[in-house]
């Protein structure tokens, strides 16, 4: 196998064996573009050091050739002490992970070589500061040294000196810096900071290759579920240097906006500057468009590639740049990463004017980015002015309490708080509290501040540079322009889409996005973009999207979203409130006369409920299941009211009452309990009295003019017995409404597969069944027997930590095991009867990733929340692309 690819000898579809970086280096190579030589160590390799804790053998040899190569194409040897080659070594795996793996820049100088910088370059200043960045990153990422200790050494010169920038050290500072680093890593690692230039490369591959282990790079990949075992690749590349005074620089550039989508150039430049400089936010950076006046030639040359790139990737691409005394260089470019707002822009854009047909422009987009979009903002009314203005980094709205470092942003969100993380600017070990934030703030960094792009990437409100901020974490307080101080505790809201930050707890309104959708008015691009996606979407797909809804303003508004009927009912959410009493009453009934009083007078409650639904669903399906958990849900807690009587000087009758039947009732194991098809069979009249409310309702509306259809279903069944005795009894009841009222009452009567057996023997249910709905969160919870509403907050946290999932169970439907019981289910039941519907109505209907399985799986709906009908119908349409 091949473990080093020059630049020239890859392109980009070898992204899984060179990285995203690598491939795009190679790319652009490909196309001409200004990219400084180099080459790939592959994913492979690491792969094998990862696994054996050894490279390959064959990878010295190979990387001495590529790195010969190398030395060929720039006339220069890698650390000679004349005129040296420097290199960077990167990271770069096959999805971006940005700032979450190392990076080593200036491999290549010694002291030797150091001074040979300075004589070729004439610029001793910066080749002592590069030799300075050299020791301190490697000590950092390679020798494993505290960062700090460089960090301390170099505030201490700066304090000595009065200045406030490293900027201002001059060259007599930096060479004192420089040996008092050498002494920290002595001190610290000890042994000395490698000389041999060779040493030095081999040791930043490998400390790459390490930092694929990283706790920052694992957090990292959990949220964004990349595949543990893929490892990183590594590029070796040509130095170029952007801070060799005013004619270079660096930057990074967008083909369009990645925040609103909007066409044109966008990007920050940094004169004078590393490209680690703009990346961290440290220095804050200019608008692109300054570009245009400090440096006209590298502007335009700027321009036509990325126009060339854009072109040639049919996507938004973003390149690192770097212009070394007026000669432009390209350092990576890739597919960029933005907003959801952007995403359905670009998309949109780039399809209407025919450079990618609707399907692609519907498989970049995702559900996850249009239920973001849907979700509600601040009043822009509000006048209220805001504590300060920063960057509008991640749009959206967030309200939280302010915390000023990522562990209490934790423990917080942790409690159930929510947070608003401020930070002078954020490095990759803030992701954590990143992660629990409702929303980011910093008061430095642009819109490519590590901050904003993995906030970005997140989904999560962010707004950086906001430099009228004070912040002050150790006092744990930031202080504004106009002097108000706020403390940690205090509320904030945080608007991404202004860049604002106002004090207190702004009122939030709907969005444009989700007004649209239920309204149908569009009021903007991005509006239009959803629109335009979602009518595609529902062109292509095959998967009918109903709704989980249990009264008529949920059903109305379902339907507003798209909902093309009702998948699940859920007929128990109907016995709660003031009816609870009638419940309790059923329940404590001392005899059959008490109980069907009892029962008769829940009879038009629900026929009413069921009469108001088919109404707001008229000419749709409507999933209406028979009552399911255990009753004693439906009953005062047994602790409560055993303390109630106890501490009562004249006990209640009806307490009496009500504690004998909780405690007749009380189970163990509810869940697995008197719940489902069992207490429709076991309290006599309950099903009878649903099932006639049903058929009533649907005679009232047949009677007035409607287009009723409604599906009986008959949950928790383990066996076809439970079902045809249920069948029978709903049949006999449908059969004396009809005979009562001279309708025909053709009601399909199926079943909720939620049990491993009712999956297994699915063939005999589907004798007695119309149909099937996949209850996939019991059966999730009966297939792996994990208490559905114990195990998240109990044992999850640490399964998702050690990859025993990438993801919960319950969230996204597990193909192997529980979705392997759905695949066979629709195969044995289909079998049977080849008329049998089947959908999904556990919480999985509305996950995007789940319902690329249900399409796969063959089902015929997927039903889900009402707000999440529009993500379903978007996943439904790129599932069938
Ligand atoms: C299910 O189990 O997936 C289901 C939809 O039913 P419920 O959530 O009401 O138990
Ligand atoms: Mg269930």
């Amino acid at each position: 196998m091949k473990y080093v690819y020059e630049f020239a000898e890859g392109s980009r579809d070898m992204a899984d064996l060179l990285g995203g970086k690598g491939a795009g280096l190679a790319e652009m190579t490909r196309l001409g573009l200004p990219v400084p030589p180099g080459f790939t160590v592959t994913t492979e390799a690491c792969k094998v050091y990862l696994a054996t804790g050894e490279e390959p053998p064959e990878l010295g040899v190979e990387a001495a050739g590529a790195l010969a190569g190398l030395e060929r194409a720039m006339g220069r040897t890698l650390g000679a002490p004349d005129d040296p080659l420097l290199v960077s070594v990167r990271s770069g795996a096959r999805f971006s992970m940005p700032g979450m793996m190392e990076t080593i820049l200036d491999i290549g100088l010694n002291d030797q070589s150091v001074i040979g910088l300075a004589k070729s370059s004439g610029q001793e200043r910066f080749a002592r500061d590069s030799y300075r960045r050299l020791i301190q990153m490697f000590g950092r990422t390679v020798m494993g040294v505290d960062g700090d200790l460089f960090e301390q050494a170099i505030a201490a010169h700066k304090t000595k000196r009065h200045v406030r920038d490293d900027h201002d050290l001059d060259t007599a500072e930096l060479s004192v810096i420089t040996e008092e680093f050498k002494d920290i890593i002595r001190r610290e690692a000890g042994e000395d900071f490698p000389q041999d230039p060779a040493d030095q490369l081999s040791r930043a591959i490998r400390a790459v290759f390490d930092s694929w282990n990283g706790e920052r790079a694992r957090v990292y990949r959990h949220r964004e579920h990349i595949p543990e075992d893929l490892g990183t690749a590594v590029n070796v590349q040509a130095m170029v240097f952007g801070n060799l005074g005013a004619d270079s620089g660096t930057g990074v550039a967008f083909t369009r906006d990645p925040a609103t989508g909007e066409s044109g150039m966008y990007g920050d430049y940094l004169p004078d500057a590393q490209g680690e400089d703009v990346v961290a936010g440290v220095r804050d950076a200019l608008p692109l468009s300054e570009l245009k006046a400090l440096d006209p030639r590298a502007y335009v040359e700027l321009g036509d590639h990325l126009r060339r790139l854009e072109d040639h990737y049919r996507d938004l691409c973003d390149v690192e740049f770097t212009v070394e005394h007026g000669k432009l260089w390209i350092l990576q470019t890739r597919v960029g990463k933005r907003t959801a707002e952007a995403a359905f822009r670009i998309a949109h854009d780039l399809r209407d004017d025919g450079t990618i047909t609707a399907d692609e422009a519907l498989a970049r987009v995702d559900g996850t980015e249009l239920t973001r979009l849907m979700f509600p903002r601040f009043d822009t009314q509000a006048t209220d002015l805001p504590l300060a203005h920063g960057v509008p980094a991640s749009p959206g709205a967030a309200v939280g309490a302010v915390v000023f470092d990522s562990a209490e942003a934790v423990r917080r969100a942790a409690a159930g708080e929510q947070v608003v993380l401020v930070r002078r600017e954020t490095t990759p070990d803030d992701l954590p509290g990143m992660i629990a934030a409702q929303a980011v703030l910093t008061s430095r960094g642009g819109k490519t501040s590590h901050a904003a792009v993995v906030a970005r990437g997140m989904g999560k409100v962010c707004v950086c540079g906001a430099e009228a901020l004070a912040v002050d974490p150790v006092a744990r307080r930031f202080t504004t322009e106009a002097g108000v101080v706020v403390h940690a505790g205090d509320t904030v809201s945080v608007d991404g889409t202004a860049g604002t930050v106002h004090l207190g707890a702004l009122p939030l309104t709907e969005s444009d996005v989700g007004r649209a959708l239920e309204t149908g008015t569009s009021t903007g691009a991005v509006t239009e973009a959803v629109l335009g996606a979602l009518a595609h979407a529902d062109s292509v797909r095959r998967l009918e999207v109903r709704a989980n809804a249990d009264t008529p303003e949920d059903a109305v508004r379902a339907r507003a979203l798209g909902a093309e009927g009702i998948g699940l009912c859920r007929t128990e959410h109907m016995f709660l409130g003031e009816r609870r009493a009638l419940v309790e009453a059923m329940i404590l009934a001392r005899d059959a006369t008490a109980r069907e009083a009892a029962l008769a007078a829940l009879l038009p409650l629900q026929r009413a409920d069921f009469t108001g639904i088919l109404e707001a669903m008229d000419g749709l399906p409507v999933t209406i299941r028979l009552i399911d958990p255990p009753l004693h849900e439906f009953l005062p807690d047994r602790t409560e009211l055993a303390v109630r009587l106890a501490s009562a000087t004249h006990p209640d009758l009806h307490d009496r009452e009500l504690l004998d039947a909780v405690e007749r009732m009380h189970e163990q194991n509810p869940m697995l309990g008197l719940r489902g098809v069992r207490l429709g069979l076991a309290v006599p009249g309950l099903m009878a009295m649903q099932v006639r409310a049903i058929a009533e309702a649907v005679a009232d509306r047949l009677r007035d003019g409607g287009r009723p259809h409604a599906e009986v279903m008959i949950p928790l069944v383990g066996t076809v017995e439970e079902l045809r005795l249920a069948r029978t009894e709903t049949e006999r009841v449908l059969a004396e409404v009809e005979a009562e009222t001279g309708t025909s009452l053709d009601l399909p009567i199926g079943t909720m597969i939620e049990l491993p057996r009712a999956a297994l023997t699915a063939g005999r249910i589907a004798e007695a069944a119309d149909f099937f709905s996949f209850g996939t969160n019991d059966l999730t919870q009966t297939t792996w027997g994990m208490s559905r509403d114990d195990a998240e907050a109990s044992f999850f946290p640490l399964y998702l930590e050690k990859g025993v999932f990438g993801v919960s169970p319950f969230e996204t439907i597990d193909r192997e095991g529980v979705g392997r019981l759905v695949e066979m289910a629709v195969v044995a039941g289909r079998a049977v009867n080849s008329r049998l519907e089947t959908g999904v109505c556990g919480e999985h209907g509305g996950d995007p990733d789940s319902i690329h399985f249900f399409h796969l799986a063959g089902l015929d709906y997927v039903s889900c929340s009402p707000f999440r009908v529009p993500a379903a119908r978007l996943e439904a349409g790129r599932a069938a692309l």
